[in-house]
């Protein structure tokens, strides 16, 4: 009997019936063998960026007069308090939203699809990726960069040059890129003429009326030997480990006119050989501007003090306390054979498991990062796993060999995560000559006047500065300066980082104040949010604030110093949105901090009364663009509901039967406008975050775009309704005291760099790629993650070490521009099973949900869920014919991998990829946005949560923080095997915690730590724990606090038992047992045992 939904060749599924897999392995082969080959072949990759984005132009400058002269035609003005009177009302009111539950009914169980099934990707709109058909067929799963130079930029590229063609293969011409020159991918690879418009003007980036200077001749000046002498390092500041210094003087000297205005970041940053300086003369004639002027800082390295964000704090890492102590001996290439000798693995590490026989490889506490193969002096000085890891720590010597494999070779950042680092403030940063690479710990001293970069092999001078340890006071030790001696360290960036003046932290506010809007009373909660914590929003003197609201038009609010208060102005006339007095809507939040509290006062009560039921976003985020053009900032959008008026309208596209059916869902944008207006957004230093509040369809996928390409964030908030969802409401106020004061960088930009041989070539996460392989960050906020991918491009026979950094150049919301540097260094191996060993089975599982991201918008949500499972059934492949010596029965992995089958099959029952009814389109939408943006951690917390038995807790194995004991209960499988009824279970699934009360849950247990005499007495709805006099509640609560204190996002607790809605949730989150669409882990395995032994 084959069920409906299953292919008829996959009859062996007819055998496993039982929930946890207790069918035997003997079924008839499950052979989907078509699907791999058909896959492959059909997935060439070679993407075209069918949008052409014509280049940012410059927000239009206001003419006065003209603004005057429409004025009076279009808008009306008036004082807050005649709102009411002014507006015309004449549409009726729309229902409020019915809460719908998600139903959790769907079909039968469906394995990884026939690729014939779904014979054609579904077409794609303009601004997405075509598979190309020309391309040859790639080995694998798009691991590898092809050799014909196709990439894929998913960030779409869009070059600085004036002319696009949109289109990313670069073997089709290119418009910035001379064709298929593979020095593209890397930045040191040759030296030969660039890209001519890499160093184009950027005019987007251009304050209007700036003159346009020279570029930077690109680096730190050339060091002179006699340019210092020795005598002057002794009047080296001592070294103060005080909090920040104080850097107003530096913003305050730069609002003088003359200043050298570069022509892109690209050059600032230093794009390595792309940034020549025989290219600069390409640009704009060179007069180096000098009336620019800067103090220049004194040598001294501050500790700049963590970040004390009132409410949820920030997560806990503080794992650098300051510079460390200098007791290693220099490292690098000079003695790689003293690194290498070292080389150790736990005998557990080489063990060969069969998972078919070992059913429970889930260890109890939190799976930790596998530490690289390193000497134990690397590894002591490496980059710490939770803000860079690598998905292989042992990096494959050739692309061949990483082909055997089967695995992807990727990075995975959290790069701005809050954490006590180093600071570095020195006019001299120190960097590669030839690809613009940071000192940083893995260099090697060929001797005290020379260093070899260990990305490039140049050999460059050591400057005469950099001679003295500003911390030990001693001369003649570069190789102990803190910058070799911290993978992780920012700069003080001088100004030859600077575009123009640092930027003011800027901050609009956009609401949705529709009918609808009013209904859930967000208002209230948003407003209320902000005036608690107006004080604490990063900033300095320089803050500025501004509001937008909108229905059917466009409300502004005049904030000018000394008026009596806030004026309204109303644009009724959204096709052509203009900024009425362009100079009082953001206004310095100090000079007006009581009209912006008036405002904040009166907002929620404004609109309380209005029947507008139409929502003209796109010209509210138009017309919020303009406002913040000049300055660039950070545009925060709450939105209720699908736009419905002027550019950016949108049509439900959600059809509630067909959400089960994996090919015909609409995850790709319906129109193009949120992606243009964010690229312009980013060109202008703006960066949207949407705060999405709506039960109903809204069209996430498309409005997502705001977000992704301007390097902003979507939060998701289904359903929020003041009274009837109380911890939807908790949730926002609790998000929001995290979003509003914690650290920001405003016109950031992000580079990573490798050693030579090594190549990126897909980006993954919210940014927009700007020339070949500059990220561009108008914002970047501490709970950003990024993924790359990587291919060996040239054999590293010659190296042993491999290296990676990350620059980010940001400006501070203290004006200061920083520059955060974090390095990796890995061992390169030369055999299939050291590649193996190395395998970081989270970061390729964070990687392949990245990559099935991509997939599902480019082809379909099948073809993800596909490439999904062949990427376990290849690589486990690989291993049997390779590396395995003796084909014993069962499925043997590397203890590397034993949990990668189970990390898939979560992956197929993640929001993102699931099939059946349960899924709403804009959850999904939203599940994959957390995906592309989350750090690897949250994101594999969503993925495969920890479940944990609470009724029994103890102090044994407790952790102690601050004088708080927290217990530290085992991790449980994923399965109801591991449920009594007799125990109450704690399932932390990142964002929501579910705490399932069994029926004989012990009265001990109900009363010490619920409050309740019964189980009937549970209330229905339980969202908190009441705080108990006893030692069970504390226990408990000091559990759950724990956990919800180390995330920047709210986790909503929900107490439940058997009749609850959302034990639906909970069971959905049992990865390891069937589902009603989805298979158990043991019939996975069976499936993929099946496939790998073929
Ligand atoms: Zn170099």
């Amino acid at each position: 009997m084959s069920q409906p939904g299953i292919p008829a060749s996959s009859g062996a599924l007819s055998g496993l019936q039982a929930q946890n897999g207790a069918a035997s392995a003997s079924g008839s082969p499950f052979t989907n063998g078509p699907i791999q080959n058909e896959l492959m072949s059909s997935q060439g990759y070679s993407s075209q960026l069918p949008g052409s984005y014509p280049h940012l132009i410059p927000a239009k400058t206001l003419n006065p007069v003209s603004v005057q002269s429409k004025y009076g035609g279009s808008q009306t003005v008036s004082p807050l308090s005649n709102y009411q009177g002014l507006q015309t009302l004449h549409r009726p009111p729309v229902a409020s939203n019915a809460v719908t539950p998600s139903l959790h009914s769907g079909p039968v169980p469906r394995m990884p699809q026939h690729a014939s099934q779904n014979p054609a990707a579904t077409p794609v709109p303009s601004g997405s990726f075509h598979p190309g058909a020309s391309v040859p067929p790639p080995l694998n799963w798009q691991y590898n960069y092809p050799p014909t130079g196709s990439r894929t930029n998913h960030g779409s590229p869009v070059s600085s040059g004036p002319a696009l063609s949109g289109n990313t293969n670069l073997t089709t011409g290119h418009p910035y890129v001379s064709s298929g020159d593979p020095s593209l991918q890397n930045n040191f690879i040759k030296s030969g003429p660039a890209p001519p418009l890499v160093n184009s003007p950027l005019p987007a980036t251009l304050q209007p009326g700036a003159p346009l200077g020279p570029p930077p001749t690109g680096g730190p000046p050339p060091v002179s030997a006699h340019a210092a002498q020795k005598a002057s390092h002794r009047a080296v500041p001592q070294p103060s480990f005080n909090s920040a210094v104080n850097q107003e003087g530096i913003t305050s000297s730069t609002n003088n006119g003359s200043m050298v205005v570069h022509n892109s970041y690209d050059e600032i940053e230093g794009g390595g050989f792309l940034a020549t300086p025989q290219l600069t003369n390409k640009t704009t004639p060179v007069s180096r501007s000098v009336g620019y002027s800067y103090p220049s800082l004194p040598p001294g390295y501050q500790n700049t003090a963590p970040p004390s964000a009132a409410g949820m704090p920030p997560s806990s890492l503080s794992y650098l306390s300051g510079p460390q102590a200098f007791t290693q001996t220099p490292l690098g290439a000079n003695h790689l054979t003293a690194s290498m000798s070292g080389l150790s693995l736990h005998p557990e590490g080489l063990r060969v498991v069969n998972l078919l026989q070992e059913r429970n490889m889930l260890p109890p506490t939190p799976l930790q990062p596998p530490a690289p193969n390193l000497h134990e002096d690397i590894q002591k000085l490496n980059c710490n796993p939770e803000l860079f890891r690598c998905t292989l720590t042992s990096v494959p010597q050739t692309q061949a060999l990483l082909n055997k494999a089967k695995l992807p070779l990727g990075l995975l950042l959290h790069p701005f995560k809050d954490l006590v680092l180093p600071v570095v403030t020195s006019s001299t940063i120190v960097r590669c000559r030839s690809c613009r690479t940071y000192i940083n710990p893995f260099v090697s001293f060929l001797d005290q006047r020379r260093w070899k970069c260990n990305l490039c092999y140049q050999v460059n001078d050591v400057p005469e500065e950099f001679m003295y340890n500003p911390l030990t006071r001693v001369y003649g030790e570069p190789h102990k300066r803190p910058e070799v001696q911290n993978a992780t360290i920012e700069f003080m960036a001088p100004s030859e980082y600077m575009l123009r003046p640092p930027q003011p932290p800027v901050y609009l506010f956009v609401f949705d104040v529709s009918h609808n809007a009013v209904e859930t009373g967000y208002l209230n909660s948003v407003c209320q949010s902000l005036l608690d914590n107006l004080d604490l929003l990063p900033g300095n003197t320089r803050t500025k604030i501004g509001f937008i609201t909108f229905d059917s038009t466009i409300h502004f609010y005049s904030l000018q110093e000394g008026l009596s208060q806030p004026q309204m102005l109303i644009v009724s006339d959204i096709e052509d949105v203009f900024i009425p007095m362009p100079e009082n809507l953001l206004v310095n939040l100090n000079e007006s901090k009581e009209l912006v509290q008036d405002l904040l006062k009166t907002l929620p009560q404004m609109f309380t009364k209005t029947l507008e039921t139409q929502s003209a976003l796109g010209p509210a985020l138009q017309a919020a663009f303009k406002l913040m053009s000049p300055t660039g900032g950070r545009m925060s959008v709450f939105q209720t509901q699908l736009p419905t008026l002027g550019v950016g309208a949108l049509r439900p596209r959600e059809e509630p039967n067909h959400r089960s059916s994996a090919k015909e869902i609409h995850l790709t944008p319906s129109t193009d406008f949120y992606k243009k207006l964010a690229l312009d957004c980013s060109g202008q230093q703006v960066a949207v975050d949407l705060f999405l509040l709506s039960g109903q369809y809204s069209d996430l996928a498309s409005l997502g775009c705001i977000s992704r390409y301007s390097a902003g964030s979507v939060y998701y908030y289904p359903s929020y309704h003041h009274q009837h969802n109380p911890v939807q409401v908790q949730k926002l106020q609790k998000e929001l005291q995290r979003y509003l004061t914690r650290k920001i960088g405003f016109e950031a930009v992000m580079r990573i760099r490798c050693t030579k041989g090594l190549s990126i070539h897909t980006f993954h996460g919210n940014f927009f790629v700007r020339s070949t392989d500059l990220l561009s960050l108008p914002n970047v906020n501490p709970d950003a993650g990024y993924a790359v991918q990587m291919s060996v491009e040239e054999s590293l026979t010659d190296t042993q070490l491999v290296s990676f950094q990350s620059a980010l150049l940001y400006t501070s919301s203290k004006g200061e521009r920083r520059i955060r540097v974090h390095t990796l260094c890995l061992p390169v191996v030369s055999t299939l099973n050291e590649v193996f060993l190395g395998a970081d089975v989270q970061a390729i599982s964070g990687l392949l949900a990245n990559m099935a991201v991509d997939r599902s918008v480019t082809a379909s949500l099948s073809d993800a869920r596909d490439a999904l499972v062949n990427a376990v059934v290849d690589s486990l492949s690989a291993y049997r014919s390779s590396v395995l010596s003796n084909h014993q029965p069962g499925l043997m992995v590397p203890f590397s991998l034993r949990l990668f089958p189970l990390y898939v099959l979560a992956l197929l029952k993640q929001k993102s990829f699931q099939t059946g009814t349960s899924a709403r389109l804009d959850e999904r939408s939203f599940a994959m946005c957390q995906v592309k943006n989350q750090p690897l951690v949250y994101l594999m917390l969503t993925t495969h949560p920890n479940l944990y038995r609470v009724d029994n807790l103890s102090d044994e194995g407790a952790l102690n923080i601050n004088d708080r004991t927290i217990p530290q209960p085992p991790i449980l499988q994923l399965s109801v095997e591991k449920l009594s009824r007799d125990g109450a279970f704690l399932m932390d699934a990142g964002s929501v915690l579910i705490l399932w009360v069994g029926k004989n849950c012990g009265q001990n247990f109900l009363s010490q730590v619920l409050g309740v005499q019964s189980y009937a007495l549970i209330p229905h709805t339980m969202t908190d724990l009441p705080e108990l006099d006893t030692p069970e509640s504390a226990r408990t609560i000091a559990f759950i606090s724990w956990l919800r204190e180390q995330r920047p996002f709210f986790p909503i607790l929900y107490v439940i038992r058997d009749e609850s809605p959302m034990k639906a949730t909970f069971l959905q989150n049992m990865v390891e047992d069937r589902t009603e669409s989805a298979l158990s882990y043991y019939e996975f395995l069976l499936h993929i045992q099946q496939q790998v032994n073929k």
